[in-house]
Parts: C-alpha cells; structure tokens; sequence
C-alpha cells in the first residue's frame, strides 16, 4: 500500500514537472475565471496604449511545481501568455507582476537580466511607480532579499524621484 502511494505521488511529481515544461497550460485556469477584479486589471494592461503586440492572454497556475518556483513568468515557447501562480494572485500586488510579464513581451528580451528593469519601468507606466515599489519590497521582503532585488528596488526609486511632483 505504502508503495502505491508513493508510486502514485510520484506519478504525479512526474506529470506536474513534465507539464510545466511541455503543456503549462494544463494546469491553468483562466484568470477571468479565478479572480474577476484581476481580470479587470489584466484587461486595464491589455487596453494599454503601451501595449503594442497584445492582447494577452492570463492564465492562473495550479501546479504545485509551479507555485513551488515562480510567482509569474513568460515562456519564449508561449508567445502572448502570460502565466501566474496560484498562490500569488490574490495579493494586493498580483496586477504589477502581471503587467511586469507583458513588459517582458513588449521589450522582447525575457533572458537578459537588463530585461528586469525594463519590465519593472513598463508596469510602473501602468500603474505607477510607487505601486510597483510597493510590489518589489513586497517581493524582497515575502520572498527572499537577493541582490538583483535590491537593485530592482533601487532603480524604481530613481524612477519615482524623476516624477513630476
Ligand atoms: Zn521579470
């Protein structure tokens, strides 16, 4: 009996991981169907003027490997799709991070760590950079300090203190 479980825990592991990387989405539930004020807000980045190669389309993450590892990403293999996870879209901070993901499509180059900044500057275009100064202490604070972190946070300062006041 022992074994059956752990063989079908396994199991499990085994689609969960392999998912991720070869169909993502079938672990996902459509934003608009999980939360509908976040759908608002996807829709508020989708109407963007700064949005040139949308609309996107939001999905909402199950997978515990993914809710293990991100709190949301963009894949190359998935033009458009922007993915979030579970247990992070119901905070006050989930519209940022979504609006950062779309950035990372707009300025097209997700593998470069230059790209952060640029995604983090597009979501503060969208709603504001004090809110998304919020977000990446929040991020820092709930989810591990690192250096590229700080830098993140450092870069949105400068941002918010060129603001017209
Ligand atoms: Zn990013």
């Amino acid at each position: 009996m022992f074994f059956k479980i752990q063989r079908l825990v396994l199991l499990f592991l085994f689609i969960d991981v392999s998912s991720n990387l070869l169909w993502p989405q079938l672990f996902c539930r459509r934003l608009e169907n999980v939360n509908l004020v976040k759908h608002y807000m996807a829709e508020k980045i989708n109407s963007s003027s700064l949005v040139k190669r949308g609309p996107y389309k939001f999905w909402v993450n199950y997978s515990p490997f993914y809710n293990l590892f991100h709190l949301a990403s963009v894949w190359k293999k998935y033009p458009g799709e922007v993915f979030i996870s579970r247990s992070f879209v119901n905070t006050s901070y989930s519209e940022v991070a979504l609006a950062h993901e779309v950035g990372h499509w707009e300025s097209n180059n997700i593998l470069w760590n230059k790209s952060e900044f640029d995604a983090d500057r597009f979501a503060s275009h969208i709603f504001g950079p004090e809110k998304t100064l919020e977000m990446l202490i929040y991020l820092n604070k709930n989810y591990g300090e690192n250096k590229k972190g700080n830098q993140r946070i450092e870069r949105m300062k400068l941002i918010l203190s060129d603001q017209p006041h």
